[in-house]
């Protein structure tokens, strides 16, 4: 089937009324036969809901629907993308380990791994998104997971994904990609070598901004990797925590059954069934959405490029970009999501701009159906100067555009008048 298809129906038996929307179940638990049938749940002998935290028939529909898009195996979904980033982190490390990540990552996964991780007694080491010489140098034996963005927020860049999941490969460790900006519509990091993708699912899944959550996904034959991998004994060996179980041994995806067994029942960052429910809704129109937000952003990032007040314009569709022969590559119909940014010449400019524009909203956020405008310099990095501005690649004259789905003539007009207002 194709994904569109998929998209529509995958993961959903209709119920004895013949609902054709997923119906919510709206519960905390669920009733056992008798004591043997709760035993038989309790021991996974019989796979079934016992308690919301662990399983919810809508997130179900959810979880299986994204990961049959995604192209693999199994899928949880987490309240948050950040919840499901976490999980992906700690479900391969312990304290004593590291991992090796993308410098070139959304703010909040940067926070994450340098200063939060970091009191777990995890170490986080960081490359250059496009440097595999620097990315190899970091490797050692305590090495987890290495972590990158497909197509990165806020820096706009392309990961080589290929040459990143081949060094994962040649070392036995797991890659860890985050597709949230691309979505599995745009880029398949499964078909490029990846183990595990993350999603923040509050961005172009639920796409018109309702609700906040993440998911994980784990490829087909995780397991081969795992098994008798030394870097990941915890999944060989017994779960003093779950009755013994031995996590390569069972019949069920690996990374993806202790992330739920283990993670979700002790850290319970679980979606409401109501938030599953809106991510399906938006599934059914991610692939319309993305083709729309793409076209909407070349077009848009056309216009600025010729603009002579705007100095450089960051979108992987450009020819000019220097992330285009990736996107060409990594990303399906040329379609490249609807992030992009620009640079004028000073921070006074770029206020001017913001405050002038109309359609686009002022809002931390990105893949919302609605146009968003953003000047990290005087929001998301306000506490530093021009020349660590500089460093991180955010000059103080950068705006970043969510391109929406207004119409693209609209956007276009709007933005010339800011510019020229
Ligand atoms: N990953 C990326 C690429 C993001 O842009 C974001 C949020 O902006 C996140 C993860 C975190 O997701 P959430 O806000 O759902 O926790």
């Amino acid at each position: 089937l194709d994904l569109q298809t998929i998209a529509l129906h995958a993961g959903y038996e209709k119920n004895s009324e013949g609902s054709m929307a997923v119906p919510i179940y709206q519960t905390t638990a669920y009733e056992f036969r008798d004591i043997q049938h709760a035993a038989d749940r309790f021991t996974l002998k019989d796979v079934g809901n016992i308690y919301t935290r662990l399983t919810n028939p809508t997130t179900d529909v959810f979880e299986k629907r994204f990961a049959e898009i995604e192209g693999g195996e199994a899928a949880i979904a987490t309240s948050s993308g950040m919840s499901a980033i976490f999980f992906a982190i700690v479900n391969a490390a312990q304290a004593g380990d590291n991992i090796v990540c993308a410098r070139q990552l959304y703010g909040g996964s940067l926070t994450l791994n340098t200063h939060t991780l970091k009191r777990f007694g995890i170490e986080a080491r960081f490359f250059d998104v496009h440097d595999m010489n620097a990315l190899e140098s970091l490797i050692d034996e305590k090495t987890k997971i290495i972590f990158f963005e497909s197509l990165t927020n806020p820096s706009i860049d392309v990961a080589d994904i290929k040459a990143i999941t081949a060094i994962a490969d040649k070392h036995g460790i797991l890659s860890v990609v985050d597709n949230t900006v691309a979505t599995p519509f745009i880029c398949r990091p499964f078909e490029h070598g990846a183990d595990i993708t993350v999603h923040s699912t509050s961005k172009y899944t639920t796409g018109q901004g309702l609700a906040i959550g993440g998911i994980l996904v784990e490829r087909k034959n995780l397991v081969e990797k795992l098994r008798a991998n030394p870097r990941y004994e915890h999944f060989n060996e017994p779960d003093a925590s779950y009755h013994g179980l031995v996590y390569v041994d069972v019949a069920f995806p690996p990374f993806t059954l202790r992330a739920r067994f283990s993670l979700l029942r002790d850290l319970g960052a679980v979606p409401s069934p109501f938030n599953s429910w809106l991510f399906i809704q938006g599934m059914e129109t991610l692939s319309l959405r993305m083709r729309e937000h793409s076209k909407n952003a070349l077009e848009l990032a056309e216009f600025l490029e010729s603009h002579p007040k705007v100095k450089k314009v960051n979108y992987p569709g450009l020819k000019s970009n220097s992330n285009y022969t990736n996107a060409r590559k990594y990303f399906l119909e040329g379609a490249c999501s609807g992030l992009l940014s620009f640079e004028v010449e000073t921070f006074e400019d770029a206020e001017k701009i913001v405050n002038a524009t109309k359609i686009y909203s002022l809002v931390a956020n990105i893949g919302d159906s609605k146009s968003i405008i953003t000047h990290p310099a005087s929001t998301t990095h306000q506490q530093l100067n021009e020349d660590e501005l500089k460093a991180c690649g955010v000059p103080a004259g950068l705006i970043r555009i969510s391109c929406g789905l207004e119409s693209s003539r609209d956007l276009i007009a709007d933005m010339k008048q800011a510019l020229e207002a």
